[in-house]
């Protein structure tokens, strides 16, 4: 097993730990505790502030090609040192050690792209008579404050810092004190590639007094939250107070449907696989199964099938296709769901139970014939349960794709062209993916509608989202 790095707040470019109350990081393979992570104080807070402030004075004006090139190195950085951070990752969150490996690699390749994008910041020129000229500048909206999940420890991470340090903002981010390594670790090779110690900084602490002290500093001119609904929408109140804009990446209940054309071998490695991954803590996980009922009783048997063969383990075994769930909130919540929803008369076709008393796993698990009063039908699942329902005809699946207030990810299978456009245009979600499990790449904007957020990240529309315009009238 590797070692977990040792783990600090990053205050100006300094590692700050002495002295601070610390809050302890757990295997969830084991349940023991494999760190002790400090806790910034108000004046660590101000500090950073403070440095956010100084900082953006200088990134916002340091030329593209100087900021292109940090940021290229930082991401040269994070793909030597992935085996590593990967590691860390396994550690501290669980998922299997080859998709840790995946989600930091994934981190570089978006931090090219953006990379790239300093030099794309183009603004424009409006169409006047000689002698007059109105220019469109987009300049960067100064600090922001980012907060950000344990699902993905660095992934989620970098989102949060990679679009703005494009757009020319400064930064502070507060990855989750549940799994910091890997965020830190982000942060960590900005700096090592020449970002300033002022412009990128991490810290922890209580989440909600870290949030309500930075977001109540006019220096934060904006947030970007990846977590629940719930306190996205807290977070979305308090940004009003300050009327600061905010990226909100918040939950979703990924619709699957599965028409009678559709190939269905195809479907069910794809969409396994995709359900199983990081133990089906994704917010783009696919949930709910909603299957042409011609195909259902094959569909349902196969994707038992692939569930009962997952092999569950510990993520540092190279033969653990899934690892533990990433807290004891984990399973708990998983147990409470499946119960509730057996209680509502669903049939349990596959795992159910919590595995061994060591850590937080939990057995992959299938339920189907679920009906849409049950818990699990309506609040995230955010594990690894599948919900495989026979459904009849194009607009009742259709119906129950849009019927929650959610709309982040929605998968569909089906060989037909016309069909395929309706669902494409029919779909209340940021992603589709039709006859595919992918829903986001570095040069794609991600994101959602409805009670799944607002704001996008990744691809060009991600360092936008750090932007405003300004636009210059210039007369004779
Ligand atoms: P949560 O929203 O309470 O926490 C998610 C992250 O937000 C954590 O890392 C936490 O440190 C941070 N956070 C919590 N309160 C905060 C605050 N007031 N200010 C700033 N940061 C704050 O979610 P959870 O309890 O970890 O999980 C509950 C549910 O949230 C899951 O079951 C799932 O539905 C959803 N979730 C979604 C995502 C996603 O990728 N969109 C990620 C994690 C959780």
């Amino acid at each position: 097993m590797s070692n977990y790095p040792q783990l600090s707040l990053l205050i100006g470019g300094h590692a700050v730990s002495s002295g601070r109350e610390t809050i302890d990081v757990l295997d969830p393979a084991t349940g023991e505790a494999i760190a002790a992570l400090p806790r910034a104080t108000a004046d660590d807070l101000d500090t950073a502030l403070a440095n956010a402030q100084a900082g953006f004075a200088t990134w916002r004006t340091t030329g593209a090609d100087e900021r292109e090139a940090v940021l290229r190195k930082a991401a040269g950085l994070i793909r030597e040192r992935s085996k590593d951070i990967g590691a860390a990752i396994t550690r501290e969150q669980g998922k299997p050690h080859k998709e840790a490996i995946g989600e930091v690699i994934y981190c570089a390749m978006l931090l090219e792209f953006y990379a790239g994008e300093c030099k794309r910041l183009y603004g424009k020129t409006l169409v006047r008579p000689d002698g007059q000229r109105v220019e469109v500048r987009h300049e960067p909206v100064g600090p922001v404050a980012g907060f950000s999940a344990w699902n993905f420890p660095a992934l989620n991470v970098m989102r949060k810092i990679g679009g703005p340090l494009a757009a020319g903002c400064s930064v502070i981010v507060k990855p989750s004190e549940e799994t910091p390594a890997g965020g830190l670790a982000m942060v960590q090779a900005m700096l090592d590639a020449g970002v300033p110690g002022d412009v990128c900084q991490a810290v922890f602490g209580v989440p909600a007094e870290i949030s309500e002290h930075l977001m109540g500093s006019p220096v934060i001119r904006k947030i970007t939250f990846t977590g629940s609904t719930a306190v996205g929408k807290q977070l979305a109140k308090l940004a009003a107070e300050n009327l600061q804009r905010a990226t909100l990446e918040l939950g979703g209940h990924g619709p699957v449907l599965v028409f009678n054309d559709a190939d269905i071998d195809k479907a069910l490695d794809t969409m396994a696989a995709a359900k199983f991954r990081n133990a089906g803590q994704v917010c783009v996980s696919p949930t709910r199964f909603l299957v042409e009922e011609d195909v259902f009783e094959r569909f349902r048997d196969g994707f038992v099938e692939r569930a009962k063969a997952v092999k569950v383990g510990n993520g540092m075994d190279t033969d653990t296709q899934m690892g533990p769930m990433a807290s004891e909130r984990g399973p708990d919540g998983i147990q409470k769901k499946i119960a509730d929803a057996r209680e509502h008369g669903a049939k349990l076709l596959a795992g159910g139970e919590r595995i061994g008393n060591q850590g937080f796993f939990h057995q992959p698990t299938v339920l189907s014939e679920v009906p849409t009063d049950a818990a699990i039908m309506n609040d995230e699942p955010f594990g690894p349960v599948a919900i495989i329902n026979p459904m009849s005809g194009y607009d009742a699946m259709v119906g129950e794709a849009n019927r929650l207030p959610y709309g982040l990810a929605a998968y569909a299978w089906t060989q037909d062209a016309k069909r395929k456009m309706r669902l494409a245009s029919e779909i209340e979600a940021g992603m589709i993916a039709l006859n595919g499990g992918t829903v986001s790449a570095a040069d794609a904007p991600f994101g959602g509608v409805k009670w799944s957020g607002y704001g996008l990240e990744d691809g060009a529309d991600g360092v936008a989202a750090c932007l405003v315009s300004k636009t210059v009238h210039e007369s004779a």
